[in-house]
This record gives C-alpha cells, structure tokens and sequence, in this order.
C-alpha cells in the first residue's frame, strides 16, 4: 500500500497547543493570579429549554415500539428540512426540500464536498481564515491560493478579476475577523463567479450573529448566487450544538448534477444525523426556540459590545464584535502577535489567540472572542482599561 502523501504538505498547527503550553507554565509560575480566558472558540452556554424538551421527547420515542426509528433518509428528516425553509422564507430566500441537506456539522460537510471536485481545479481562499478550508484541499492534492485579507480591505478581499478561480471559499462572518461582507461586496463575488462558472463554498456558520439588514444572512439573497453558490450553514453557534452536532448543507437545483451528485454522495458514504438531534434541531427554528436562542446569542453579543467598547476607549484599532462573537484587534505598540499575547497574559493574565496563528496577514493581530462569560469579559476589560487607557 501507498500512504497520501499530500498529507505531508500539511502545516503542522501549533496554535492552540502552544497557547495552552503557555498559560499552563504561566499558571504553575503564578498559582495565585486569577487567569480570564477570551481565546474560546467554543460556545459556553448551554442548550436551551425548547431543544431539550425536543430531544427528551424523541429519546421516549425511541424507546417504544409504536413511534422507534432505525436509519432515517440520508438527507435528513422532511420535519427539519421544512423548518429549514421556513428559516430561509423569512430572509426572502425560496428553497426547495431537495435543496436542503441535514449533516452532523459544517466542517464535515465544508471537506466532504470536495468529492465532487476535479484535483486540477483551482482554489482561493482569503488569509487569514478558519484553517479548514485549506487544509482539506491540500488533503486532497490541491493547490491553495491564498487571497489577502488585510487592514486596507478591512479584511473583506474582493475578486481579483485576473485570476480565474475554479473553487472560491468565503466565511462571513468571518471567523478568525468578524469582518463581514454586505450585499455590494458580495454581489461582485456572485457576479465574478457567475461570469468565469466557479463555485463559491459560502460558510455562514456565523450567521445568526448578524443584526439589521444591511448584512445578508445567506448568500442566496444576493442576485444570482443560486447558479454558483453552495451554503454551508450549523447550529453550533447558532444554538450551542458544538457538542450535539448538526448543520445544513444547500446545494441549489440550478447547480445543475452538483445537486444530484451531493444527494449521491451523501447516500453513499453518510446515514443521516440521529432522530434526536434532528427533533432538537426542529426546536430550535419554533418561535419559542429562536426566541430562546436569542437570549444567547445576546448574552455573547453584549460581551462582544463591552469588548469592543473597551478598546474604543483605549484606541485599539479593531473589527468584529457587531455581527459576531469575535473581535479582531491590531496589537498595540506594533506588537506581534505572539509578543502581544505574552504581554497580556503577563501583564493582565487574558488569554487571547494570536492571528498569526490563522494565516500570514494575521501577524499583528490578535483575536478575543464573546464566548466567556459576563463577569470575566468584564473584569478582563477593567485590566485592559489599566494597561492601555
Ligand atoms: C465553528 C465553525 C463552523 C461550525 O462547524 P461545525 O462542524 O458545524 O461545528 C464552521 N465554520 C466556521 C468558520 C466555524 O468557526
């Protein structure tokens, strides 16, 4: 046998490991220093009343002879694909029920539908972003091109019409920048892609975040984007399903074989999300449940809010934090990424993520997130206010 190779092309990822090597010398160092964590990637909060109620039902369910369920359709169950829909029908977005496919999270989905995709196709993906994008394609023996997202776009690149692109990979909100596109900036996304027939693999994880109507929530209603766009959407973020596990994949009709190829591929090497999690899942989009994630999702935001109001007041230059859970800042002082985060965690005992860790253009930067909780994003505010006000 042959190992892959293109395995070997992988960058090994020291971020995370290295953060937490740090803070745990820092913390044997210092055993008396109250150490506030603002680099969660992940969500705090648990799930909510509705969802559990849900999943309590389906569990009983499952339990009795009348109402047991073995394998569900691949695609995931019509009762959660409608609410689905019925979610989108209300950002004005028509989709059908075989548009829509339920899956156990965005990021297996964002590196499964490479199946679909010829090795010779050429990809671009912005710098900095959520790693996965790039890793799975060079998994896959691809080339990456990277575009740059930095602080004369304010992190949002736009097509460099003389590149033609294959494969076009785009996060908004973003993550690791919080930055996001509004409807102009991504009508000339669509309208690049439409013009050259690439596809456009839009992650919105993020997007319950967005606030208003300036910012769209799905691609899809930007003019054109069902001929070229394919939407990859969870519920980790948007109701705390990181641990529970489900999002939705949509790959318009008008895609023409992608839609069919998609179904064929999920039949083939996937069997579907648990009952349970899906009758979860239902919950969440019912007035109670978006009314209950809300409070959430609100909760995030308002440490968002009091993060960025902070470095405001320090003149910390920084984007993010409106439409989503992160805050982007430039480091202080023409700090370095790495250098910054042994400054704070030195002088203020907060522990962020460094940019550098996302990408080339990240060096310099830093990323906090709102997923802490109340009392210590304010209380790590009030040691930021110490050392930069
Ligand atoms: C958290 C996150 C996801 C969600 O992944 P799941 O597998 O659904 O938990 C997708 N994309 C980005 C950019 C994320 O940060």
């Amino acid at each position: 046998m042959k190992l892959n190779d293109n395995y070997d092309n992988l960058e090994q990822s020291y971020l995370f490991s290295t953060v937490n090597k740090k803070v745990k010398e820092y913390a044997e160092k210092n055993p008396d220093k109250k150490i506030i964590r603002l680099g969660i990637g992940d969500v705090t909060r648990p799930l909510c009343k509705t969802v559990i109620e849900a999943m309590h039902k389906a569990v009983d369910e499952m339990g009795a002879q009348e109402t047991f369920r073995g394998y569900g359709p691949e695609q995931g169950y019509d009762f959660l694909r409608t609410a689905i829909q019925g979610y989108y029908k209300k950002h004005n977005v028509d989709l059908c029920l075989d548009e829509i496919f339920i899956s156990d999270g965005a990021k297996s989905d964002l590196g499964n539908i490479l199946d679909l995709f010829d090795k010779d196709n050429k990809v671009i993906v912005p710098d900095p972003v959520y790693p996965v994008y790039a890793d799975t394609n060079i998994m896959a023996g691809r080339e990456v091109h990277f575009m740059n997202a930095n602080g004369e776009n304010e992190f949002l690149p736009l097509p460099d019409k003389s590149f033609k692109a294959d494969i076009i990979y785009l996060c908004s909100p973003n993550n690791p920048t919080g930055a996001t596109y509004n409807r102009k900036q991504l009508k000339e996304w669509v309208d690049y892609a439409n013009s050259i027939n690439a596809v456009i693999l839009f992650d919105s994880a993020y997007e319950c975040f967005v606030e208003g109507v300036e910012i769209p929530h799905s691609i899809y209603e930007i003019e054109g984007a069902k001929n070229c766009a394919i939407e990859f959407c969870s519920l980790s973020k948007m109701a705390g399903f990181t641990g529970t596990r489900c999002g939705y994949t949509i790959v318009p009709i008008e895609l023409g074989k992608l839609n069919k190829m998609w179904l064929r591929r999920q039949t083939t090497k996937f069997n579907g999300v648990p009952y349970i999690v899906q009758r979860g899942a239902e919950a969440v989009f019912t007035e109670e449940g978006q009314k209950e994630i809300l409070e959430n999702i609100n909760y995030y935001k308002n440490n968002a809010q009091l993060i960025s109001d902070t470095l405001k007041s320090c003149n910390i230059w920084h984007i993010g934090g409106k439409h989503s859970p992160y805050i982007w800042l430039k480091c202080p002082n023409n700090m370095k990424s790495w250098e910054f985060f042994d400054y704070l965690l030195e002088n203020a005992q907060i522990v962020g993520t460094p940019g550098a860790g996302f990408g080339k253009n990240g060096e310099g930067y830093f990323r906090l997130t709102s997923f802490g909780s109340y009392e210590n994003t304010l209380e790590a505010m009030d040691r930021i206010k110490k050392l930069f006000a």
